[in-house]
């Protein structure tokens, strides 16, 4: 026989399939998980890098002012002290921006990355020391060599920068190597931005005192412009500046209409005049006002650079995050879903059908159901419930069919009281306590002369009057039968002898007393009972006895002249009692 349960298999199922689902979805979830890790730590390394590369723009934009303050006599211009003093500000934010630390793990040493940072704020002060002994100078006393060697400071900041720059190429590629193509880029469009200013700032000192360019100026000037055709001639072969090709079309347009066109033009012919002589054909102050303008387009080529990079690993990001966010859902989901399916199972199914079992029970022992209302909403089960109400009530009426037959076969038909078949079942039953009990036999007087007088209507009717009365006059648990035709039988519990004659005698002369109108005639009859008295014991052994002591009382009431009552064993009644050999039965008939 199969032991588990449905209960228990339905469990077991439940476990498995979530089970199922969990692995089939883990292997959805783990990927995307993995995904979403991978795009998060991009997102945070490209923003780094930006980061990174605008730090390095704004130390690189701090040569400009640096610039102009050496171009002019000290302390003559509290606006470019101030803006010097701006950009110097903003340099060491970005700088210090740096210091925090990186929210990706990289393998790279962190030790090595602050030391880059260190010597590049070293080599900021140093050159910043070096602009502003320049710019303490008098325009008269100041010289080329001091202006360009303060330039070259400047310059050197950038270069030393460059290491902090390759620290995070190398750190962040190495540990994902699709960022590689998107950090040269970046890298390679900042070098562009950085040269293209150094550019003209390795001619600005020459310019500034009006003297003529050195060889070294030359040399130093000329590598720069031909690092940035390199770069140039590099970005050709990068497809991708930003992810609209209209706009990175535009954007290189830009750069090299503008920048290679107008700015470079520019330092180169002032390269050239300068090789002859001091006389250029601008100041340096226009110098700076022509040619940083040139510098924008590369400025907006970089920024565009950055943004897209930074929007697109967003973008990678966000899609990961919502994959992993739906695949999560749709677990969590699948598992609710399952346990719901096992609650309600369980609910609305098994728990009904183990009430249904316990109500069937009840049904067979005959208690009652509980409410229909509580048991489940689901349609089938209500039928089923509904059913076994079906049941109960089919059961009640035969319940009812049953008790109305024991009542018909127990009771008398004409006067409504027990029968003698009920009356010889308790008398036969098993006494419990076998304690004493008393028997009265009650015969009415002459009753065949009323039936032949009156007819057989009043006859029964006084027979329904005696019953009634008799009825009327006893205990609840006393027990009033009709014995024979017109002869009532008293069990009287609970009394002895003496007490149960006296009630006999009670119910005698209160019948006697009170005449019975006979309703068809409206007459009224004086009826007259003899009544014998015997006390003695229920159950199988003492009934017989009881009843023949009954018995044998009563015909000594009515050997002795009716209307009386006679006690079973009076030495007084010995006499007619021992004269009489035949059963009592044919005695009283005899009697007669
Ligand atoms: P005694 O005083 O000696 O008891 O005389 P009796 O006439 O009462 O006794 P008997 O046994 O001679 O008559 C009993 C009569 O009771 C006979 C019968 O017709 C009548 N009887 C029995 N059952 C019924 C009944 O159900 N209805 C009616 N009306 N009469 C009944
Ligand atoms: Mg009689
Ligand atoms: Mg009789």
């Amino acid at each position: 026989m199969n032991r588990i349960t449905l209960e228990g298999k339905l469990l077991f199922a439940t476990v498995i399939v979530a089970f199922l689902t969990l692995v089939l979805t883990a292997s959805a979830l783990i990927p995307t998980y993995e995904s979403y890790r991978s795009t998060h730590d991009n997102l945070l390394a490209v923003e780094r890098f930006r980061q990174v590369l605008e730090a390095g723009t704004q130390v690189s934009a701090e040569r400009g002012p640096a610039n102009d303050i050496m171009a002019i006599e000290p302390d003559s211009s509290a606006p470019a002290t101030e803006r010097l003093r701006f950009f110097r500000r903003i340099s060491d934010q970005a700088l210090e921006a740096l210091d925090e630390p990186l929210a990706v793990d990289v393998s790279s040493a962190l030790p090595d990355l602050q030391k880059a940072l260190a010597d590049t704020r070293d080599q900021l002060r140093k050159a910043r020391e070096a602009v502003d002994r320049v710019a303490a100078t008098p325009l008269a006393e100041r010289r080329p060599e001091d202006v360009q060697a303060a330039i070259g400071e400047m310059i050197e900041v950038i270069e030393t920068f460059q290491a902090v720059v390759d620290w995070h190429v190398a750190a962040f590629t190495s540990r994902q190597s699709e960022l590689t193509a998107p950090f040269l880029t970046g890298r390679m469009i900042s070098d562009m931005r950085e040269y293209g200013g150094r550019a003209a700032s390795q001619i600005m000192g020459p310019i500034a005192t009006r003297q003529p360019l050195r060889d070294s100026h030359v040399t130093d000037a000329s590598r720069t412009i031909g690092r940035l055709l390199e770069l140039r001639a590099l970005m050709e072969g990068q497809k991708v500046v930003s992810d609209n090709d209209t706009l990175s079309a535009n954007l290189m347009k830009d750069v090299d209409a503008i920048f290679f066109g107008s700015g470079l033009d520019l330092v180169k012919i002032l390269i050239e005049q300068g090789k002859i002589s001091g006389d250029y054909s601008i100041s340096a102050v226009d110098l700076t006002h022509n040619y940083v303008p040139t510098l924008q387009p590369l400025a907006r080529l970089r920024t565009v650079f950055l943004n897209d990079v930074v929007k697109r690993y967003r973008t990678q990001h966000d899609t990961a995050s919502y994959r992993l966010a739906v695949i999560a859902l749709i677990t969590a989901s699948a598992l609710a879903v399952l346990l719901t399916l096992f609650r309600s199972i369980r609910l609305h199914m098994l728990d009904p059908l183990l009430t249904a079992r316990r109500q069937i029970i009840a049904l067979a022992e005959g208690s009652a159901m509980t409410n229909l209302e509580t048991i489940s909403k689901a349609p089938e089960m209500r039928s089923l419930f509904e059913a076994l109400e079906l049941l109960r009530g089919k059961l009640d009426e035969r319940a009812e069919y049953e008790a109305r037959l024991k009542m018909q076969a127990e009771k008398d038909g004409l006067t409504g009281v027990w029968n003698r078949r009920a009356l010889e079942g308790f008398g036969n039953a098993p006494s419990e306590h076998e304690e004493d009990v008393c028997l009265m036999l009650i015969d009415i007087d002459h009753f065949k002369t009323v039936n032949d007088t009156y007819g057989h209507l009043t006859g029964d009717a006084v027979l329904i009057e005696i019953a009634s009365r008799l009825q009327g006059a006893m205990r609840p648990t006393d027990i009033v039968a009709r014995y024979g035709g017109e002869e009532f039988a008293v069990l009287v519990s609970r009394s002895d002898l003496s007490n149960t004659v006296d009630f006999a005698e009670e119910l005698r002369s209160h019948i006697q007393a009170h005449v019975i109108r006979d309703a068809e005639t409206g007459m009224d009859l004086s009826i007259t009972v003899s009544i014998g008295v015997a006390s003695g014991r229920c159950g199988a052994n003492g009934w017989r006895q009881l009843i023949a002591s009954a018995d044998e009382a009563l015909y000594c009431a009515k050997k002795k002249g009716r209307n009386r009552t006679c006690v079973f064993g009076d030495e007084a009644d010995r006499d007619i009692v021992e004269g009489a050999l035949i059963p009592f039965r044919a005695r009283r008939s005899a009697a007669l």
